[in-house]
């Protein structure tokens, strides 16, 4: 498969060696590269010597400045016959590319003397002639003389031999040139790492951390690219420096999605295509695997296709936000596409394609210095973008604020009308409340006292008319009386006429006989008899003079003690009269003690009761009873039960019967007040009611009421 894939690269690594025994004159030029001068041997055992290759006719000519050995596992003798024509004997040899893992570096001069070094990456820094990070030599070769220098390079890398020879005062001014170049890379990617880890601090927006690491370890690619990090940072470490280029390849690949993806907000953006970038971290991840297992040039050559594709995918993603409308996105684009076109242009170089000059070589930094610049641009402008962002919705917020309280503010203003309004109106209804209850108030006492009239009336009429039977028979008696006590007298006078003379037993015989003709005895059983009807009926009036006297306690208003049986009998008296003959008056009144009451305003309960009851029984047309009892019902209280065969009431009557104004009798016929009087009075002598009633039936009111009565 490695092999297949090493196949499949050379189509791009043009790489054609020409036969003949080139010879390098040394001269006072510029810098160059010196590819056509050398001749090429692939050892693929690995296992040559010097003393192997040195007459070895298999070496090939290399047709480009820069031989391209690509990645292989195999070693590669370089053979450069050169020959000084300067002045100066003091010459330096250099193999630009600093990645070589192995450069073993063999000199022979005309006169068999023979110098090697061996160094590259994978052994200390210190092995290194010159404190380089490329791999220079040092040497001296006299005006006209010749000389032949071997190379032996391996590596696990994208091998190439970038190999110029020239006289020392040159190499070294090339040398400062290319530290100086490096040296303001570095320099940019060092201030912008600082300045965007101070914004980080004081924005505290993750997308600064992202660029941070990444311009981190593209910086740190770089130096590796250069061997720097080799000379400054990790000298004494082989470890390090043999697995730095794969890592920070797999790193800065890493680095650079995970800054997009945070930088471009991909998640929101580009959702979709925001998962496939867990592809190319799986790639890597194996790529990683690989370089685990040690199989450097495979794990290369995949990390190499990988960065490829992520990169493009890269740029692909930034198109897509873009399209969204993101603005930061086309800094991304221009920044990213340079630090690509410097990747291609080195790519290209290495591949071949391009030629290896120090523009191509210093493409790739100078891509990655003006990307690093781009990317600080961009986070600032990003950062305003979400800051203008954040400020229009404040802006936005605060509108929507102010308008709320301006609402807010109409609608107090508008309330407070309402409730001005509301306060004034209800002012007046409370003054045509305070009006109509006056009214109410004056209408009351005037039923109230309408009722009491009407009782009053009824109690006229009442006395009236049992007043009147008494009376009556009194004075039908007096007539006869009177004629017979004129009787009586007759016969006295006669008595009275008789005088001392003998006519006196005629006088008597005449006496006699008048008497005989009066029937003197029946007058006087009749006098008798008259004179008891008299005393009857006195005795009667005195009666209901004494029950009227009783009944008219009515306005009493102070608690007094009383014989609530008498109450009972001077209200029926007081409502006889009205009685129909077919209404039967039951009475069963118990021996109860005087309590403390109001016995004027007890009388009106028992006389509204009973006049409801006896108006119930009426409204049956067929008479009926009305049972009347006292009892007592515990040590403290005594009751009074009403009970009637009357019509009875529906529930709804019931419910409604102790409310002012409420009858179901015609209108004149009742006030509606009786039972809430009743209910006042009761509730002022702290006793309870009890009605049980079935409509068509009749009525029990069971009034109770405390034999001792607190007053407050
Ligand atoms: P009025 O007698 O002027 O109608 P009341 O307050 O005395 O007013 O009674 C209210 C109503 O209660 C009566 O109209 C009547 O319908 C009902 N009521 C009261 N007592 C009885 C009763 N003993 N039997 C049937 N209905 C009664
Ligand atoms: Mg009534």
């Amino acid at each position: 498969m490695n092999r297949a894939f090493y196949t499949f690269l050379s189509l791009f690594f043009i790489s054609i060696y020409t036969y003949g025994q080139p010879l390098f004159i040394i001269e006072q030029k510029e810098k160059k590269y010196i590819g056509k001068h050398i001749e090429i041997l692939e050892d693929t055992s690995n296992k040559l010597t010097l003393h192997d290759v040195i007459n070895n006719p298999n070496f090939v000519r290399s047709t480009t400045e820069v031989p391209n050995l690509s990645v292989s596992n195999n070693s590669y003798w370089l053979k450069i016959n050169i020959k000084n024509t300067l002045d100066t004997p003091n010459l330096i040899a250099q193999m630009g590319l600093a990645t070589i893992d192995y450069v073993n570096y063999y000199i022979i001069y005309d006169d068999k003397r023979i110098d090697s070094i061996k160094t590259g990456d994978h052994t200390p820094f210190s092995s290194r002639p010159l404190m380089r990070p490329d791999f220079s030599f040092r040497f001296t070769l006299e005006k006209n003389r010749q000389a032949t220098i071997f190379f032996k390079i391996k590596s696990g890398e994208q091998l190439q031999a970038p190999v110029t020879i020239g006289p020392e005062n040159l190499m070294i001014e090339s040398f400062f040139n290319a530290d100086l170049i490096m040296g303001v890379y570095f320099g940019i990617v060092f201030v912008m790492m600082l300045y965007n880890l101070f914004v980080y601090y004081s924005t505290r927006d993750k997308s600064y951390i992202y660029y941070v690491v990444y311009i981190s370890i593209v910086g740190l690619t770089q130096l590796n690219f250069q061997g720097y990090s080799y000379k400054y940072i990790w000298p004494g470490s082989v470890f390090i420096s043999h697995q730095a280029v794969y890592v920070l390849s797999i790193l800065v690949g890493i680095a650079s999605v995970l800054f997009e993806k945070k930088f471009l907000m991909t998640y929101q953006y580009a959702s979709k295509e925001d998962k496939w970038f867990k592809l190319f971290y799986a790639v890597y991840f194996i790529s990683f695997i690989f370089l685990l297992l040690n199989k450097l040039n495979l794990s290369y050559q995949i990390i190499q296709i990988n960065a490829m594709c992520t990169a493009l995918y890269m740029l692909y993603v930034a198109v897509v936000v873009l399209k969204k409308g993101f603005r930061p996105a086309a800094y991304f684009l221009v920044a990213w596409s340079i630090f690509l076109i410097g990747v291609c242009v080195y790519v290209l170089k290495d591949i071949g394609i391009l030629p290896y000059n120090n523009i191509t070589y210093y493409m790739m930094p100078f891509g990655s210095a003006v990307e690093v610049i781009l990317l600080s641009f961009a986070l600032a402008d990003r950062i305003n973008t979400l800051k203008k962002e954040k400020e229009d919705s404040q802006v936005q917020v605060l509108l929507a604020l102010q308008e709320n309280q301006k609402l807010i503010k109409e609608q107090n203003i508008f309330l407070e009308q309402k409730v001005n309004e509301r306060t004034l109106e209800l002012a007046e209804t409370n003054q045509e409340l305070n009006v109509t209850l006056k009214d109410l108030k004056n209408t009351q006492a005037q039923l109230v006292s309408a009722e009491k009239m009407a009782s009053l009336g009824q109690l006229t009429a009442g006395i009236a008319h049992e007043i009147n039977n008494p009376i009556n028979f009194v004075s039908a008696n007096i007539k006869p009386l009177q004629m017979d006590v004129n009787d009586i007298m007759e016969v006295i006078a006669k008595y009275e006429s008789i005088t001392g003379n003998d006519h006196l037993k005629e006088k008597l015989e005449e006496i006699e006989a008048f008497k005989k003709k009066i029937d003197l005895e029946y007058t006087k059983g009749e006098i008798k008899t008259l004179l008891a009807g008299i005393e009857d009926g006195a005795k009667r009036t005195a009666e209901i003079v004494t029950g009227l006297k009783t009944f008219s306690r009515l306005d009493e208003s102070d608690v007094k003690t009383a014989n609530v049986n008498d109450g009972i009998e001077s209200t029926l008296t007081m409502v006889r009269s009205a009685i129909p003959e077919n209404i039967k008056i039951v009475k069963h009144l118990g021996a109860i003690p005087i309590i403390e009451c109001f016995p004027g305003k007890l009388n009106q309960v028992f006389m509204n009761t009973f006049n409801n009851a006896i108006h119930a029984i009426e409204e049956t047309k067929a008479g009926g009873t009305l049972t009347i009892s006292s009892y007592v019902l515990d040590e403290d209280h005594i009751c009074v039960s009403v009970e009637d065969t009357g019509i009875g009431m529906t529930p709804e009557t019931k419910a409604k019967i102790f409310e002012p104004f409420f009858t179901t009798k015609d209108v004149g016929q009742g006030t509606g007040l009786g039972m809430s009087i009743v209910f006042t009075i009761i509730e002022s002598h702290k006793g309870d009611i009890n009605i049980e009633t079935e409509f068509g039936k009749g009525t029990k009111i069971i009034f109770t009421l405390p034999m001792k009565l607190a007053v407050s």
